[in-house]
């Protein structure tokens, strides 16, 4: 149910609604846009849409929502989100780089790769302290040291950093070191770690499950919404399909289905999606001319070495090559770098 308030109505109007929504039991989110106040409403009570709202002082209408997600929907919130990391914004005109090795590996593989990201453009860095394998004798990550480590970089560097969460247990761990939390296409529909991340105040990353459709991944967002937290940026990271000449398959529609249905931004990883290094500047040049909000980037001094997905790491000096001309076409399609 959306409660859409009249322009100049009174704050004791809205007062009202609220009050009248609460005593039934629903889970209430205002958005305060520049036009008007939208009041959204979940949950109990199938009457809802019989009440006569329309009669209450300053209420302009009431719409009964259709669509099973509403807070993270456009018609909940028409103006972009604009989500900001450390003193970086993702959203909105802007496109923003993403970059850093998968997993923290030593101090100096991660400056190492650190110092060039940022040389070249990146404005948040990436590096996994905890990382989910598919065989458990697989490098797990370095856990704290690993998140160390990337405050280390943070301050030498002067960049935020994002990292992924695998586990409810630890999301207080990872928030009390990293600027943006991750959780990744594994955990999609981990709903109790969904739920934890959404009553924390860092930002998060929500990838896209791969086997997920765009509208589970949006109710995955939602709870994270529904829980306070309204700092979100969707990353679509490619699905699984029949095809197997790639890792995933890049879902470049995904982009702009998404911010039709939706007020977050939704950023691209190309290296998870293509899964070798030489499909990684196409995707993300891809990423841009569709105008997404931003791509992420693994990159590696010696991808020959990588303890994880080393096959599509970028060679720092790769990824300046692909900075540059991501800095074109983002200009040729009036996004700000
Ligand atoms: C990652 O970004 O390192 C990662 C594990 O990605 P995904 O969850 O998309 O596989
Ligand atoms: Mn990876």
């Amino acid at each position: 149910m959306m409660i859409v308030m009249e322009r100049f109505c009174s704050p004791e109007a809205v007062e009202a609604v609220v009050e009248r929504l609460e005593s039934r039991g629903c889970d209430i989110h205002i958005s305060d846009g520049q036009e008007r106040i939208v009041i959204g409403a979940m949950g109990a009570g199938t009457d809802l849409e019989q009440l006569p709202w329309e009669a209450m002082e300053g209420v302009e209408k009431a719409i009964p929502v259709l669509k099973p997600f509403t807070f993270v929907s456009r018609d909940f919130q028409e103006e972009d989100t604009i989500v900001r990391v450390g003193g970086v914004r993702i959203g909105g005109n802007r496109f923003t780089v993403i970059a850093g090795p998968c997993a923290v590996e030593t101090r100096d593989q991660l400056f190492r790769t650190a110092e060039q990201v940022v040389k070249a453009g990146a404005t948040v860095l990436r590096g996994d302290a905890f990382k989910p394998r598919t065989s458990p004798y697989a490098f797990q990550g370095l856990a704290e040291a690993g998140l160390e480590l990337m405050a280390a970089a943070r301050e030498e560097f002067g960049v935020p950093f994002v990292a992924e969460v695998l586990d409810p247990r630890d999301v207080a761990l990872v928030a009390s070191y990293a600027d943006m939390l991750r959780v990744g296409t594994r955990n999609m529909s981990n709903y109790s770690l969904l739920a934890e991340v959404g009553k924390q105040p860092k930002p998060v990353q929500l990838k896209r499950g791969f086997t997920a459709t765009i509208e589970d991944w949006l109710h995955a967002a939602e709870t994270i919404y529904k829980e306070g937290n309204h700092q979100i940026v969707l990353v679509e990271r490619g699905i699984r399909t029949f095809e197997t000449a790639a890792r995933n398959t890049l879902d470049i529609t995904a982009v702009p289905v998404v911010q039709r249905l939706s007020h977050l931004p939704i950023m691209v990883d190309p290296s998870h999606s293509g899964g070798h290094h030489y499909l990684v500047a196409p995707l993300a040049q891809a990423a841009v001319a569709v105008r997404s909000s931003g791509i992420m980037v693994d990159v590696h001094p010696s991808p020959d070495t990588a303890l994880v997905d080393g096959s599509q790491a970028l060679l720092p000096s790769d990824f300046a090559a692909l900075m540059d001309r991501v800095r074109k076409l983002a200009a040729a399609v009036d996004l700000e770098m």
